[in-house]
C-alpha cells in the first residue's frame, strides 16, 4: 500500500496526526526534499529506506513503490503542503492503477493556509473577498489561457500566487492590466512556518521590489487583495447579536 501523505508546510508538527502516524510506520519514504522539511524523518523508525523525490524521475519514483509492494512494505510519499496543490500526484496514481498497487491520500496543511496564519489574516472577509484565487504565472508548466492572472485579477478576490517569486515584474503587469490599482495591498511570504520565516507587506506595485530588496528568490506566495490590510470589512452575521441561527436566537 502505498500512502500519499502532505506534510504541511513547514514546521514538523503541522502535519496531521494521521499523516504522523504513517511515517511511524513507514517502510519506505520517497520524500519531496526541495521542500519538505527534513525534520519530518525524524518521526520514522529505524528500519525505514528513506529516498528523496527532488533526484528522481516519475518511473524512478513508481519502481521504488513497485520493489516495496513486491516485498510486502508500506510506503509514504510525502508532499509538501496538501498533495492536492501542484503536487504531481495524479500521474504517480495513474500508473500505480495500472499496475493494480492500491494507494490512499492523506491530507496536509497547504502552505496557502501556513502563509495565511503567518500574517494572521482571513482570506474571506465579509465585503472585502468570500473567493481565494489559487493560481500560479506559467512557467515551465504551462496555464490554460482562460486562467491568465489579468483574467482572475478582474475578480478582485483574494489571490494566492504560488510558484512565480521569480516573475514578479510580470505579474503586477498582470494584475494592473487585470483591474487592480499598483497600491492594491499584497504581501509576500517566505518558508511560511519555518524556522526561517520571513513575511512582507507590500503592494501590487512593488512585488519585485520588495523580492529583490529581502533577497527573496524561492519557497514563497504571493498574496493580492484588500483581505490583505484592510479594516474596512463587515462584522460577520454568525456572531451578530441581532442574528438568528440554528444554534442562537437573536438578542432583541
Ligand atoms: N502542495 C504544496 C505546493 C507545492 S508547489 C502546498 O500545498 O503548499 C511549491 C510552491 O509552493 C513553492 O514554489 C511556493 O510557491 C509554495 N510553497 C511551498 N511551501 C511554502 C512555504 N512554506 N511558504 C511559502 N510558500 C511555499
Amino acid at each position: 500500500m502505498v500512502h500519499f501523505v502532505g506534510a504541511g508546510p513547514g514546521a514538523p508538527d503541522l502535519i496531521t496526526v494521521r499523516g504522523k502516524q504513517y511515517l511511524e510506520e513507514a517502510d519506505v519514504i520517497i520524500y519531496a526534499g526541495s521542500l519538505v522539511n527534513p525534520k519530518l524523518l525524524e518521526y520514522t523508525k529505524d528500519v525505514c529506506t528513506i529516498y528523496n523525490s527532488a533526484k528522481m524521475t516519475l518511473e524512478e519514483v513508481i519502481s521504488v513503490m513497485e520493489k516495496a509492494e513486491e516485498e510486502g512494505k508500506m510506503t509514504v510519499r510525502l508532499h509538501t503542503g496538501d498533495p492536492c496543490i501542484y503536487g504531481a500526484i495524479r500521474e504517480q496514481m495513474d500508473i500505480l492503477d495500472e499496475k493494480g498497487i492500491p494507494y490512499d491520500s492523506c491530507p496536509g496543511v497547504s502552505s496557502f493556509c501556513g502563509a495565511a496564519s503567518a500574517l494572521n489574516l482571513e482570506y474571506t472577509l465579509p465585503d472585502i473577498s468570500q473567493s481565494v484565487i489559487i493560481t500560479r504565472m506559467e512557467g515551465r508548466t504551462p496555464v490554460p489561457s482562460k486562467e491568465s492572472i489579468q483574467s482572475f485579477a478582474a475578480h478582485q478576490a483574494t489571490m494566492v500566487v504560488f510558484l512565480s517569486i521569480g516573475m514578479l515584474e510580470e505579474l503586477s503587469r498582470r494584475l494592473v492590466e487585470g483591474g487592480y490599482s499598483e497600491d492594491t495591498p499584497a504581501a509576500i511570504v517566505y518558508k511560511a512556518t519555518w524556522e526561517d520565516e520571513k513575511k512582507f507587506i507590500c503592494t501590487v506595485g512593488t512585488l519585485a521590489q520588495t523580492a529583490a530588496e529581502n533577497n527573496i528568490t524561492k519557497t514563497a506566495l504571493m498574496i493580492i487583495g484588500d483581505a490583505v490590510k484592510t479594516s474596512n470589512y463587515q462584522r460577520s452575521k454568525l456572531y451578530d447579536p441581532g442574528f438568528t441561527t440554528e444554534f442562537r436566537k437573536a438578542v432583541k
